[in-house]
């Protein structure tokens, strides 16, 4: 048997692109609020952003693309039919 409690947590109301400013509602354009990237790093010694930071960027899917893009390596999604390995 399980038992269930009620709790209060938090969760995103939207989501902002650190570059275009466009600020996306989870509820209403959930699709696009998913695909943001969320870069939450913790830097070591030597980092040039210094000692023992960390760094945070949230990005929009085009944002994202657009300055990457060209870097970012894509890969079909392996739940394809007919797709053994990815
Ligand atoms: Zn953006």
């Amino acid at each position: 048997m399980i038992t269930y409690q009620t709790v209060e947590r938090k969760v995103p109301r939207t989501v902002i692109c650190d570059i275009c400013k466009i600020e996306y509602d989870c509820d209403k354009e959930c699709y696009e609020a998913q695909e943001f990237i969320h870069i939450n790093s913790k830097c070591g010694y030597g980092s040039v952003f210094g000692d023992g930071t960390t760094i945070k960027l949230d990005l929009c899917q085009a944002c994202f693309k657009g300055r990457l893009g060209d870097y970012i390596v894509v890969v079909a999604d392996c739940m394809d039919e007919g797709e053994d390995e990815c």
